[in-house]
C-alpha cells in the first residue's frame, strides 16, 4: 500500500493552467452517439434462409455489440462490406419477359460471423436480416452496394472533412439585353400585376399582386413584421463607406460588365457585346470592405432601414382627409389611421 501510494506521487501532475479543460464539442458527442448506438431491428421473416430462426440470441446480441465498438463509419462500412459479396448474375429465369423484368447484372449476397459456445459461425442470411441485425437503414446497404460495384472497395467517408473548399464566386459577369428585344426577370413579373387597377388600401393591392400570377406559382406578399426588418437595409450608406460615390464611366450605355476576385478593386466593363473591356476602379486602396474581406471574408450586415411605418407629410394627410369622403368605409377607416406628421 505504501508504495503504492509513493508512486501515486511521482506521477502526479501538478496542473497550474487556467484554460478551461477540452472536453469536446456536443456535435461530436452527438456523432459519435449516432454511430455507436445501432438498435437491431424488426426481424425477416423470409421463407428462404429463414435467418432469423438460425441465429441463437447471444449471437444476436454479440453481432451488434460489435458493431457498435466501430468507433467510425468508416471502420463500420469496411466491416459491413467484408460480410457482403457481389456475385454476377448467370443466367436469368425468364419468370417475367425481358422488358419487364428487373435487370441486375449483380446479385449480392449476405453473411454474418459470430461466436456461440466458443465455435465461430458462419451463415449466409437475407438482405432483411443483415439490415436489422446491424441496425442499419436500407439506403445505407445501397450506398455500399453502390460503392462495392462502382469501386470494389467500402466507401470513405467524406462528410465533414473538406479541408479546402473552393471559393463559390470567383467572378460575375453581368449582361445586360437591349431594352424593348427582351426583359429582365423583375420587369416580366412587373408586368403581370395590372398597373390600372383601382387600390386604395394596402390590403387591396397585396391581394392585387397575390392574384396576379397562377403559374408556376402566385406571388408571396410578405408582410413586413419585426421577424424580417432586415429585408430593407441601410445599403447606400453601408456601401458608401467603401466605393466611390460617383463611378468614373457612364453607366447607361454599358452593355456588360465583370467583376472577378483576382481584382476587387475593378469593374471591368464594355459598351457592346464583343468589344474591348475597359477597366476601371471603384473601391479606394484602403477600404475597410478589402481589408475584411482579405483577413476573413467578413463584413458586418448595414442597419436595418424601418422599425415602423414611415410616417407620411401633415399636408399629404391633411388632403387625404378630405379626399377620403369618395371611398367606401375600409378605404375611409385605412386613410384616418395612417401614421402622419
Ligand atoms: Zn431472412
Amino acid at each position: 500500500m505504501e508504495s503504492d501510494s509513493s508512486n501515486c506521487e511521482s506521477v502526479q501532475v501538478i496542473s497550474s493552467t487556467k484554460k478551461r479543460p477540452k472536453h469536446g464539442r456536443l456535435t461530436d458527442v452527438n456523432k459519435k452517439l449516432k454511430v455507436q448506438s445501432h438498435e437491431i431491428g424488426k426481424e425477416c421473416d423470409c421463407k428462404r434462409l429463414q435467418c432469423s430462426k438460425k441465429i441463437p440470441a447471444e449471437g444476436k446480441r454479440d453481432i451488434i455489440k460489435n458493431f457498435n465498438l466501430l468507433e467510425s463509419t468508416d471502420k463500420q462500412n469496411s466491416y459491413l462490406c467484408g460480410l457482403i459479396s457481389i456475385v454476377p448474375v448467370k443466367n436469368r429465369r425468364s419468370r417475367v419477359d425481358e422488358e419487364n423484368a428487373r435487370l441486375r447484372d449483380v446479385v449480392a449476397l449476405y453473411k454474418i460471423r459470430y461466436l456461440h459456445e466458443n465455435k465461430l459461425n458462419e451463415l449466409e442470411i437475407c438482405r432483411d436480416e443483415f439490415i436489422a441485425l446491424h441496425g442499419i437503414t436500407k439506403r445505407r446497404i445501397e450506398y455500399l452496394l453502390t460503392s462495392l460495384k462502382n469501386t470494389g472497395i467500402s466507401p470513405i467517408d467524406k462528410r465533414g472533412k473538406h479541408s479546402k473548399r473552393p471559393l463559390k464566386l470567383s467572378d460575375v459577369t453581368l449582361t445586360f439585353p437591349i431594352r424593348g428585344h427582351s426583359y429582365m426577370e423583375n420587369d416580366k413579373n412587373m408586368g403581370i400585376i395590372n398597373q390600372k387597377a383601382r387600390v386604395k388600401t394596402v390590403k387591396e393591392l397585396c391581394d392585387l399582386v397575390q392574384s396576379s400570377r397562377k403559374k408556376p406559382s402566385p406571388f408571396v406578399v410578405e408582410h413586413l413584421s419585426e421577424d424580417n426588418q432586415h429585408i430593407f437595409q441601410q445599403w447606400t450608406e453601408h456601401l458608401n463607406k467603401f466605393y466611390k460615390k460617383k463611378a468614373s464611366f457612364p453607366i447607361q450605355s454599358i452593355r456588360q460588365f465583370e467583376v472577378s476576385k483576382e481584382h476587387p478593386r475593378l469593374i471591368k466593363y464594355r459598351d457592346t457585346y464583343n468589344g474591348t473591356w475597359i477597366s476601371a476602379v471603384v473601391m479606394d486602396r484602403k477600404s475597410v470592405v478589402l481589408k475584411n474581406l482579405e483577413t476573413n471574408n467578413q463584413f458586418l450586415l448595414p442597419e436595418i432601414s424601418y422599425t415602423g411605418p414611415i410616417p407620411i407629410s401633415a399636408e399629404k394627410f391633411a388632403n387625404l382627409q378630405s379626399l377620403k369622403k369618395f371611398c367606401g368605409k375600409e378605404a375611409q377607416d385605412y386613410f384616418t389611421s395612417l401614421v402622419h406628421n
